[in-house]
């Protein structure tokens, strides 16, 4: 029998838990958005968005060719997020050869930036990862499916930069379809070669224009809406992510004042045991589970963990109206330990399950 090594839910109580609808990744008028910072944020919040992360491109001060800070903070552009009820993340998208997002890094000086200039940028993604951990933020890489890197190069990425703890699945509705694929295959490259590390998927907006907003989304599990809980629920994968194709209409959001924000399906709560990982949820069709390289392996409710087809991780899809799609992170799995085996302390603390590990602090 299979046994999970770790679920990203485990910390959440569900009872309790607030669920935080978010967007990561939006463009303003700051960077090549069509529509102003303050107009942005109305949209998100009109469509009952907890969360916002404006992620204006290069928005970094001593940047060549440009002489703005992040689109940050929402004060300066006319918008209190106390106000509105959200949270507002600091957020910049470091536009290299590859796209990839930071949060919490706070404003750059140009002192901060010197030893990386302009073509060590564009040429060194590794660097610029690396100034995102200097400065205690998250990382996360935009839409790989534009660009042609190998396995191998994610690979090393993700296993050298521990605070870089997601990759996109989903970008702008579905424009790089393959991400789903190269996900799949990336987490199970990890896994194969020994890396315990979690790889959590992102679906994001990627927002340049009002009809843009609201099909793709983050639904985070928070004891507080703040940001310390909310660096914790991105860390350590406390969110499902969804794409609703018809997710930019109105009535997708709002149903008239009943509560909903969402018209995806909604998990209520997953219970794993040593026997079986449950779902239950409401506003679905079906629940599809897969594997390895993104092998299904069927549908239902509850997947059996004594599957003999159960590769080194397991995760699930579940599907409703409009084609709106809810998926869950990875659970990662392992063999169970033989009876009468000594545990070794050593390698259950390689297995990295506390938060501080996973930061490589
Ligand atoms: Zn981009
Ligand atoms: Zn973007």
């Amino acid at each position: 029998m299979k046994r999970v090594m770790r679920n990203p839910y485990a910390g959440v109580d569900w009872s309790s838990h607030t669920r935080c609808k978010a967007s990561m990744h939006a463009h303003t008028t700051e960077s090549d958005g069509t529509q102003s910072p303050a107009e942005v944020i109305d949209e998100h919040h009109a469509k009952r968005y907890d969360i916002l992360a404006l992620t204006d491109h290069d928005a970094i001060p001593g940047w060549p060719g440009t002489e703005r800070g992040s689109t940050w903070p929402w004060t300066s552009y006319g918008r209190d997020p106390d106000e509105l009820g959200m949270l507002a993340v600091e957020g910049n998208e470091f536009s290299l050869i590859d796209h990839v997002n930071g949060y919490f890094t706070g404003v750059w000086t140009e002192e901060e930036l010197r030893g990386g200039t302009h073509d060590r940028f564009a040429e060194d993604l590794p660097w610029i990862i690396d100034q995102i951990g200097v400065r205690g933020g998250l990382a996360q890489i935009n839409h790989p499916g534009r660009y042609d890197r190998s396995l191998s190069f994610y690979l090393e990425l993700f296993d050298r930069h521990r605070h870089l703890h997601a990759i996109e699945v989903f970008n702008q509705g579905d424009r790089c379809p393959q991400d789903r694929q190269r996900w799949d295959h990336l987490v199970t490259a990890m896994r194969r070669a020994g890396s315990h590390y979690p790889l959590w998927g992102s679906s994001v907006d990627d927002s340049h224009q009002a009809s843009h907003i609201g099909r793709n989304y983050h639904v985070y599990l928070l004891p507080d809406r703040d940001e310390a809980a909310l660096r914790e629920a991105m860390t350590a994968g406390a969110y499902w992510f969804v794409h609703d194709p018809r997710g930019a209409s109105d009535d997708r959001h709002d149903d008239g004042g009943s509560g909903f924000w969402t018209a995806a399906p909604m998990i209520e709560r997953i219970d794993v045991t040593p026997a079986a990982i449950s779902i239950e949820a409401t506003r679905y069709d079906t629940i599809t589970w897969s594997t390895d390289d993104g092998v299904p392996l069927g549908d239902g409710e509850r997947l059996a963990l004594n599957d003999e087809q159960l590769g080194s991780y397991v995760r699930a899809v579940l599907r409703g109206d409009g084609r709106a799609a809810t998926y869950t992170q990875p659970f990662y799995l392992g063999a169970a330990p033989a009876e009468h085996q000594t545990p070794d302390p050593a390698r259950r603390g390689a297995m990295g399950s506390d938060h501080s590990d996973l930061l490589g602090r």
